[in-house]
């Protein structure tokens, strides 16, 4: 008889995207005249840097001629866009890592998704809360957690991030094993200062531990001190992953690129305290269960860092940080508590009541839709998060829609 992996029945319903979807089609049935202006999924709205459809022509182009046409690449990624991302992501702000050390892959919700393969089932993980869902779910399917009860998965170590603590979750009272860490964070908006990256580091080479650093937003970091990768502090190649995303930084959602980085260095143990070194690992890993990223899609990644493609890319991600400014700006006026929008895409808005009431209310009175911040874990409650993701024009009229609505 085939069985099911019973892990699948501990997961809880994705109520949040469809429910959010579900309100909104209910308000537009009722009031069809109403444009609604969507400031809620954190899709990016706007086109690829030309640069990048420039490259991903020519490359088209190149698969059209038997002489220049490609068939698989290597899995780990062209070279020539490892040696770019090393050069420029790592190499220029003192963060020692090779080309060697990148997986470019189809997504960094993939990679956030797929790492947790490499690790024994009976080990001990702490996951922020609120944030982005895959982590914990990744870990349910795989069955490191219990039941879900009174609203929190048993077994799982849930580091609260709160107003109190500014939305930095603070390191673990007892010993954890794998510790997953998002900055700018997704929804919080919140980054982490150099010395807390520190301290992470440090808990994590002190208790044998390893962290997964997920930076898919790091290019919204406008605070020069603050740091871009987990590898810009020392120790960090030792007992670190990270995670990087084309999405984000330059428009890549519907195109797909992504890369994760593991050195050489890093190293997990086995039943008998014997080092492995995870590099090996996830290469074995990613070589037999993935097939590499398309060339044109590469190539278009690559272009990113051409001169052109690093104004264009800095233009987008300027473009939404003004939209952040405005949104912040405008909610803080109106007497909200917010957070983020200073070094990331997402406001993230105490709304003086429950997530669904305050999303509820700016659905119906202004018709404007936000995701509420409940559907990222339990210490979301009562918060909304606003994006960025969205045009300017947009962003202002929801803003005075929101203002005469909330007056
Ligand atoms: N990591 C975080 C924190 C995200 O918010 C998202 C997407 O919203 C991803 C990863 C997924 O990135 P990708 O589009 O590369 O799969």
């Amino acid at each position: 008889m085939i069985r099911i992996n019973e892990n699948y029945l501990k997961l809880q319903s994705s109520y949040l995207f469809s429910n959010i979807a579900q309100r909104v089609s209910a308000f537009q049935e009722n009031h069809p005249e109403r444009k609604i202006i969507k400031l809620g999924i954190g899709d990016v709205t706007r086109a690829l840097p030309s640069a990048c459809i420039h490259a991903f022509h020519t490359a088209v182009d190149e698969m059209a001629e038997d002489h220049s046409f490609r068939g698989y690449g290597p899995e780990q990624g062209y070279a020539c866009l490892r040696e770019k991302i090393a050069e420029n992501d790592f190499r220029a702000r003192g963060a020692d890592v090779s080309p060697q050390e990148i997986f470019v892959s189809d997504g960094a919700k993939c990679d956030t998704g797929n790492i947790q393969e490499l690790f024994a089932t009976d080990i001990r993980i702490a996951i922020p809360d609120p944030v982005y869902p895959v982590y914990l779910d990744t870990n349910v399917m795989a069955g490191r957690t219990g039941l879900f009860e009174k609203d929190r998965y048993q077994g799982v170590v849930y580091l609260d991030c709160t107003k109190e603590n500014e939305f930095i979750p603070e390191l673990p009272k007892n010993s954890v094993d794998l510790i997953y860490l998002c900055f700018p964070n997704n929804p919080t908006g919140a980054v982490a200062t150099r010395d807390i990256l520190k301290s992470w580091v440090d808990y994590a080479t002190e208790n044998h531990a390893l962290i997964l650093y997920d930076a898919a937003y790091e290019a919204f970091v406008r605070d020069e001190t603050i740091p871009r990768s987990i590898y810009e502090i020392d120790g960090a190649r030792e007992v670190a992953i990270e995670f990087r995303s084309f999405s984000k930084t330059a428009g890549f959602t519907g195109t797909r690129c992504a890369y994760t980085v593991v050195p050489k260095t890093c190293i997990a143990y086995d039943g008998l305290g014997k080092k492995h070194f995870l590099h090996a690992m996830w290469n074995r890993r990613h070589s037999t269960k993935f097939n590499g990223v398309s060339y044109p899609v590469q190539k278009a990644a690559e272009a990113v860092y051409s001169e052109e493609g690093r104004i264009q890319a800095r233009a987008l991600i300027d473009y939404y940080m003004k939209n952040a400014a405005l949104i912040r700006k405008e909610m803080a006026g109106l007497g909200y508590t917010c957070a983020g929008g200073d070094n990331s895409p997402y406001i993230w808005i105490e709304g003086k009541m429950d997530s669904w009431g305050f999303f509820d209310l700016l659905l119906n009175k202004a018709g404007v839709v936000c995701t509420p911040g409940a559907g990222f874990g339990q210490c979301g409650e009562g918060f909304i998060r606003i994006s960025a993701f969205n045009s300017y024009e947009n962003v202002k009229e929801a803003m005075v829609r929101i203002k005469e609505a909330l007056y």
